[in-house]
């Protein structure tokens, strides 16, 4: 029998707060979970959701520097004596939750390649907050104070757990913290699909990794304005082009989804169901090669209601069923 595809959302992930009016807000995750929760009897038997323990914070070095944690740590202290969030980095606000927060996401997601890698689980999303892929090893930005994919790709191949990993990221911007941290690691190939130009103005298709990982990294810039059609030709090519020289044994996926066409930051087109085709499209062909190990990790994604229903879309195409049977869909209320 087929095992779940997994559902993570550690509960300090919510309370991370970045302060009013910001986008990165604590209501993305009510609104997520909320339109999981509602989509749970189409996952039946499915997907299912499992907890999950907070990493230790050894599990941060693997990637970020002593100085990189103590300096968060020293933030997040300073933001519970002053009773609100105070600025950590350039666009990063953090609480008297976020260390919380990102050592809860960082074990929800050690939590999911885990079980996938034990035959538990077949594939799993990862509800992450606060995201992570504009974080350098040492510098914070963009709303990302450490970086969780990175960290769950060195723990993967530094723990003999894989020895070949492919990042995939379709959050609408560039991953620049991902890919500096691997930009020279022939072992982890970094792909962005992403609008640009757009922030942090890294991306350009000239970018392919240096010295030992030169030809590890492939990004795929695309005009604002790129509908759903193009984006999923462009993400079938870029996968024939990574798998005709890198072939993964375990996928992560960078799933922001301020690519959808009402996201107020980015300015793609795309709508839930192309991230249920793009899922899909992951699954056939790298998905082939890792023999399914793959798992999906939050980043950006800032209109709430239609991130929670591009969630839902993708958890159904990693358990395997179509995006919408309106015979299973549950009314609201
Ligand atoms: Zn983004």
């Amino acid at each position: 029998m087929r095992p779940p595809t997994a559902f993570l959302l550690h509960p300090a992930a919510s309370l991370h707060d970045t302060g009013w009016g910001h986008p990165e807000h604590q209501g993305r995750l009510r609104a997520l979970a909320s339109s999981v929760g509602r989509d749970m009897l189409a996952l039946h038997g499915r997907a299912v959701q499992v907890a999950s323990v907070a990493a230790p914070v050894d599990e941060l070095l693997r990637v970020h520097p002593a100085s990189h944690v103590e300096a968060l740590r020293g933030a997040v202290a300073r933001a519970a004596d002053a009773g609100r969030p105070v600025e950590f980095a350039p666009e990063t606000i953090v609480s008297d939750a976020s260390w919380d927060a990102v050592l809860g996401s960082l074990g929800a997601a050690i939590a999911a390649c885990d079980g996938v890698l034990e035959g538990r689980f077949s594939n799993a999303f990862v509800a992450t907050r606060p995201p992570g892929h504009h974080c350098t090893a040492d510098a914070a930005m963009g709303f990302c104070p450490t970086n969780t994919v990175a960290v769950v790709a060195r723990r993967l191949v530094e723990t003999g757990r894989a020895e070949r990993v492919l990042i995939v990221d379709w959050d609408v911007h560039h991953g620049n913290g991902t890919q500096d941290i691997f930009a020279a690691d022939p072992d982890v190939f970094y792909l962005s699909l992403h609008e640009w130009p757009q922030y942090p103005g890294t991306g350009a298709a000239g970018e392919r990794g240096v010295g030992a990982g030169e030809g590890t990294t492939l990004n795929v810039p695309l005009p604002a304005g790129t509908d759903g059609p193009t984006f999923l030709h462009e993400l079938r090519r870029a996968l024939d082009e990574v798998l005709r020289t890198f072939t993964p044994d375990f996928v992560l996926v960078s799933s922001g989804f301020d690519a959808l066409d009402s996201d107020p930051l980015g300015g793609l087109l795309l709508t839930p169901s192309d991230f249920h085709a793009a899922t899909r499209i992951l699954m056939e062909t790298a998905g082939g090669a890792c023999a399914g190990r793959v798992v999906a990790l939050l980043e950006g994604g800032y209109d709430p209601s239609a991130t929670g229903l591009a969630t839902v879309a993708v958890l159904r195409a990693l358990a395997g069923i179509d995006v919408a049977d309106p015979t299973l869909s549950v009314p609201e209320g």
